[in-house]
C-alpha cells in the first residue's frame, strides 16, 4: 500500500489528499472558496490524527523552509514555517545559540512546533516552545495575512500557539533563540529504585539543572529507573552534524519486534548501562536530546498495526498515587511500554489557549497497537488521568473520546470560536465537534466543520 502523509503512530495508513503549499496560498489569498477543508501538514511527527484531515486536504508546508533572517546580536531568527528544527540549528549554532525548547526529535517543523506548543526536558525552566515565539504571519481563509504577536492580534496569537493548525496557515515565524556555552551537555545519571525515590529527587533536580527527565522500567514492579539531568557545557563544541540516521529500519515489518520478552531484555540492559554511567560525563547534543533520531523509521519496529503513545499530565497533588497506579494498570493489562518517560512540568505559563502542559508530572508510554485490548487499556489510563484532574495530550492521540478531551481542555470552545472554518482536522471532528452540543458551550460558538 502506498501511504503518504502518515502520522508517526502509523495507525491509520492510507493515501491522503494533499495540495502544494503554493496552490493553497494562491487559493486562500484569492479567498476563492473552491478549496476543500484544509489543514497544514509539517513533518507528520504527531502520533495520531491531529495532523490529518481525511474529509478535506492537507497542505504540504515542509517545502516552505527558507531561513529568512537571523540577528546574532539578539538571537532572533525568522524562518518560513516549514523549516525544520534541525535546519534552524544548523543556521544558528555557529553563532552560539540553541533552541530554547526542543522536543525529542529535530525533524519537526517550526510551524508544527508552534501549532502543538511543544515542550522539552527544560519545561520547568523555559516553559513551552510558544513562550519563545515573538510573532508569526497567519493566512486565514478571508485571504488576509495577519501579523500576530502578544501585542498585535493577541487573540489569534494565543489561539494559534497550541491551536493544532485550526486557525489558518502559519507562513513564517520569529523565534527567540537561547545563547549557550556549547551544544554539548554535562550529563548526570541518578538511578532510582522506586517512584517515591524519583518524586523525592525530581523537584531538586529541576531547581539545579536546565534539563531533567526520567526513564522508567515499566515492566519492573518496583518501577525502577534513571533520572537524567544535564546542562550545556561551557567548553564544548557547536558542531551540529548531519541529521542522517546512522541505523535504520529499511522496510515495513510484518509483525512487531517489540514484545514483552524483548522489552524486558532491553529494559534490563538499558538500566544497567545507564547505572554504570553515574559519574558526571559529557554527552553530545544528538545523543542527549534526540537519541531516537539516530535510528531511521524506528516506528516501523512496531509492525503494520502501528503504535499508540499515551501522554498524560497529572497535577502534583495526585501524582504520587495516580502515576504508580497507571503503570500498574498497564502491567496488569499485560501491555509493555517500549519507552516510558516521566517528567516534571513547571509553572511557567504557556501563551497558548489550548497548550497541553500544566504544572504536574507528565507520563509518556508507547504501546504496540494490539487492537481492542490496547484501546481498553488506553481508556483506563484516560479515566485515571481525568479523575486525577489531569489531561491527555491531543497531538499524541488518535482515539480519545470527546468527553476525555473536553474534560482536560474545558476551554476547547474558545478555540472553536476563533477556528477558521475552512480548516479542520480528524482529531477536532472526533472530539470537539463530536461531543454533545450544549455541554455548557454557548450555542453561537458551535460551528459547522
Ligand atoms: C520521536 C519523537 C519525539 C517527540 N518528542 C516530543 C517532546 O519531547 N515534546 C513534545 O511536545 N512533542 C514531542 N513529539 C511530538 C512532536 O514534537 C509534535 O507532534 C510536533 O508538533 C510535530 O511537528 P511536525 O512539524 O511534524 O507537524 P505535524 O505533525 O505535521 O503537524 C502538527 C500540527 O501542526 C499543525 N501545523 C504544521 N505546520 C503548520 C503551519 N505552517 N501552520 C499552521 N499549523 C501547522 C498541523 O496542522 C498539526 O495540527 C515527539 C515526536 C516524535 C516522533
Amino acid at each position: 500500500m502506498r501511504a503518504a502523509f502518515d502520522s508517526f503512530g502509523r495507525l491509520d495508513r492510507r493515501e491522503r489528499r494533499a495540495v502544494a503549499a503554493d496552490e493553497a496560498l494562491r487559493g486562500l489569498q484569492r479567498a476563492a472558496g473552491a478549496l476543500p477543508s484544509l489543514l497544514a501538514y509539517g513533518s507528520g511527527r504527531s502520533y495520531g490524527d491531529s495532523c490529518h484531515n481525511d474529509a478535506g486536504a492537507l497542505v504540504e508546508m515542509r517545502t516552505k523552509n527558507a531561513i529568512l533572517h537571523f540577528d546574532p546580536a539578539s538571537g532572533i531568527l525568522e524562518a518560513e514555517a516549514g523549516a525544520s528544527l534541525h535546519e534552524i540549528l544548523v543556521h544558528t549554532a555557529p553563532y552560539g545559540y540553541f533552541l530554547p525548547v526542543t522536543p525529542g526529535t529535530r525533524f519537526v517543523t517550526l510551524g508544527g512546533a508552534i501549532a502543538n506548543d511543544v515542550h522539552g526536558k527544560n519545561h520547568h525552566a523555559r516553559g513551552t516552545f510558544g513562550c519563545h515565539v515573538e510573532s508569526f504571519r497567519l493566512l486565514r481563509s478571508d485571504g488576509v495575512i495577519r501579523d500576530c504577536s502578544a501585542g498585535e492580534n493577541p487573540d489569534l496569537f494565543a489561539a494559534t500557539i497550541g491551536g493544532m493548525g485550526l486557525t489558518g496557515l502559519m507562513l513564517s515565524a520569529r523565534l527567540r533563540l537561547m545563547r549557550v556555552g556549547s551544544l554539548d551537555i554535562d550529563e548526570r545519571i541518578t538511578p532510582f529504585s522506586s517512584l517515591d525515590a524519583y518524586f523525592d529527587l525530581a523537584g531538586e533536580a529541576d531547581a539545579q539543572n536546565e534539563y531533567a527527565v526520567a526513564w522508567v522500567d515499566q515492566l519492573a514492579v518496583a518501577n525502577r529507573g534513571v533520572l537524567i539531568t544535564g546542562n550545556h557545557a561551557a567548553n564544548g563544541n557547536f558542531r551540529t552534524g548531519g541529521p542522517a540516521a546512522r541505523l535504520g529500519v529499511p522496510f515495513d515489518l510484518p509483525f512487531s519486534l517489540l514484545n514483552r520478552l524483548s522489552l524486558k531484555l532491553f529494559n534490563n540492559a538499558y538500566f544497567h548501562a545507564k547505572k554504570r554511567k553515574d559519574a558526571p560525563h559529557r554527552s553530545g547534543y544528538g545523543a542527549f536530546f534526540y537519541p531516537l533520531d539516530g535510528i531511521g523509521d524506528w516506528n516501523r519496529l512496531y509492525g503494520p498495526a502501528g503504535l499508540h503513545q499515551h501522554q498524560s499530565v497529572i497535577p502534583f497533588e495526585a501524582a504520587r498515587v495516580t502515576i504508580p497506579a497507571m503503570l500498574d494498570a498497564s502491567r496488569r493489562a499485560g501491555h509493555a511500554s517500549f519507552l516510558t518517560v516521566l517528567k516534571r512540568f513547571g509553572a511557567v505559563p504557556s501563551p497558548g489557549l489550548l497548550s497541553f502542559p500544566r504544572p504536574g508530572y507528565t507520563l509518556t508510554m508507547d504501546f504496540p497497537n494490539r487492537g481492542a485490548t490496547t484501546r481498553a487499556l488506553l481508556e483506563t489510563l484516560d479515566r485515571m488521568t481525568v479523575a486525577a484532574g489531569g489531561r491527555v495530550n491531543p497531538y499524541k492521540d488518535g482515539r480519545m473520546s470527546a468527553s476525555t478531551f473536553r474534560a482536560g481542555f474545558p476551554d476547547w470552545h474558545r478555540l472553536e470560536s476563533i477556528r477558521d472554518t475552512a480548516f479542520c482536522s480528524d482529531f477536532w471532528r472526533r472530539t470537539a465537534l463530536a461531543g454533545p452540543a450544549g455541554d455548557g458551550v454557548p450555542k453561537e460558538t458551535m460551528r459547522t466543520p
